[in-house]
């Protein structure tokens, strides 16, 4: 099953590949945790894509395609993946297409821009197992650690109220016209539903 996850910043992708991914027993991979791994490396590719995450921009087509190309071929990806944050404009849909990698189903998470930026400059999230949280709906047991590995909770560089709403524009222009890329994949959710029913509208969905 290779499937494919859009949505806004915030519409809760990260959370439901997460979920999906441990249902099917398939690896869940985020460009956006790869480009942040880099960046913490302090490599100088890492240096140069920070440039583009703490505006808000995205890190340009070529240099995500490699990124992901790598992480494809390794082993565990045989099977099938998730996609969660890639493709982000019509060009990197182009290349999966391209490619050999035949995407079954393309889940839709749909939010509006309000809840977008109510969610992101509430959240936070474990730099350690990557668990996300929020300030007011989904607390940690002890106010800034992580659940789960007891790690210190971080603010991401880019959920400050200005970036965020660059995000949005920047989702708006380069990355919803692939909803429409991928009509004959489509499967809708809706975003703001609990994250069970999600879960289970999902997986009833791919089984259809
Ligand atoms: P995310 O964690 O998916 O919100 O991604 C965080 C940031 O990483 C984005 O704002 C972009 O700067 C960059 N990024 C992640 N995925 C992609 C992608 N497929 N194409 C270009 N930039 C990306």
């Amino acid at each position: 099953m290779k499937l494919i996850f859009l949505g806004a910043p915030g519409a809760g992708k990260g959370t439901l590949a997460a979920r999906i991914s441990a249902a099917l027993a398939i690896p869940a991979i985020s460009t956006g945790d790869i480009i942040r791994e880099a960046i913490k490396s302090g490599s100088e590719l890492g240096l140069e894509f920070k440039r583009y995450t703490d505006q808000g921009m995205l890190v340009p087509d070529q240099l995500v395609v490699a990124l992901l190309e790598e992480r494809l071929a390794q082993p565990d990806c045989a099977e099938g993946f998730i996609l969660d944050g890639f493709p982000r404009t019509i060009e990197q849909a182009e290349y999966l297409d391209r490619s050999s990698f035949g995407i079954d189903r393309v889940i839709n998470i749909e939010v509006d821009d309000e809840l977008v930026i109510a969610r992101l400059s509430g959240r936070r999230f474990c730099p350690n197992c990557k668990a996300i949280y929020h300030i007011v709906n989904t607390k940690p047991q002890v106010e800034g650690v992580c659940d789960h590995c007891k790690t210190a909770l971080a603010i991401r560089a880019d959920d400050n109220i200005d970036t965020i709403k660059h995000r949005l524009e920047v989702y708006h222009a380069q990355s919803e016209p692939l909803v429409r890329y991928y009509k004959d994949k489509l499967l809708p959710v809706d975003g703001t539903r609990e994250l069970e029913e999600k879960v289970q509208q999902i997986l009833d969905g791919l089984q259809a």
